[in-house]
């Protein structure tokens, strides 16, 4: 248990209770316990990390794919971003990648990440928004919202993937979801910052289930929205394998 002075341990850690151990033994129990801290620790990590999916590591503007006319436009406004990230961000420009699953909007949006904050040096962190919805609500438990999102906020490249996260078009959003979601888009909005969405939505079911505010901010900052459509990548590549293994099936 720590001993030393007050003054002295807070000047040394960041945590007084565990004094950055990520555990401690509370004065009324026998046992060592996960000290609360460990788990925020892991969670600002996170929000100011790149964070790719697994997947999408190798994922690069040069790389991607496009079988559809609108797949290629979303890549055209993918590759500008890009090549001038520096005048996106001082005008506090941003992206907004629409349209139903499996067009390949996350891969695009993984791609600009990792040209940027992987293969670049720019600060960046890519989302999941029901994800960090998640997180975010556990850390209203524990009193620790505002610098969990502070943290994002540090980042210039934000990147939101699946804004419209698992709702199907007439469901809504928690009054909890609501206000994260107008806080987050409020941090980035008027900073020098970049916001990159991916959304199966358009702005009139945004203003609807998130309010006029988010709207409007993230319209001026990401303009039209730029909608891939007309090739489903996890159908064609079903129909794929579906072409090979029937072919075993034959062979039998
Ligand atoms: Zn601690």
């Amino acid at each position: 248990m720590p001993t030393t002075n007050r003054s002295a341990t807070k000047q040394e850690y960041d945590c007084e209770i565990c004094q950055d151990k990520g555990f401690y033994q509370p004065p009324d129990q026998q046992k060592v316990v996960r000290c609360r801290c460990s788990k925020d620790k892991q969670l600002k990590k996170k929000l100011r990390s790149a964070r790719i999916p697994a997947r999408f590591k190798e994922s690069r503007l040069a790389n991607f794919e496009f079988k559809a006319t609108s797949h290629k436009q979303a890549y055209q406004h993918a590759l500008v971003l890009v090549n001038r990230i520096d005048r996106f961000i001082q005008n506090n420009w941003g992206l907004y990648l629409q349209g139903p699953p499996s067009q390949g909007k996350t891969k695009l949006q993984a791609s600009i990440i990792n040209e940027l904050c992987v293969d670049d040096d720019y600060l960046g962190v890519m989302v999941n928004v029901r994800e960090l919805l998640s997180d975010l609500k556990d850390a209203i438990g524990e009193g620790r919202l505002n610098e969990m999102l502070r943290a994002i906020g540090e980042n210039k490249i934000i990147a939101l993937n699946d804004l419209t996260g698992g709702k199907r078009p007439t469901d809504s959003f928690t009054e909890f979801e609501r206000g994260i979601i107008y806080r987050l888009v409020d941090a980035v909005y008027e900073k020098s910052k970049t916001m990159i969405i991916t959304a199966k939505y358009n702005y009139e079911w945004l203003q609807d289930k998130l309010g006029q505010d988010v709207r409007d901010r993230i319209q001026e900052m990401c303009g039209q929205s730029v909608v891939m459509k007309g090739y489903n990548w996890r159908r064609k590549a079903g129909e794929k394998r579906d072409q090979v293994v029937s072919k075993l099936v034959d062979r039998l």
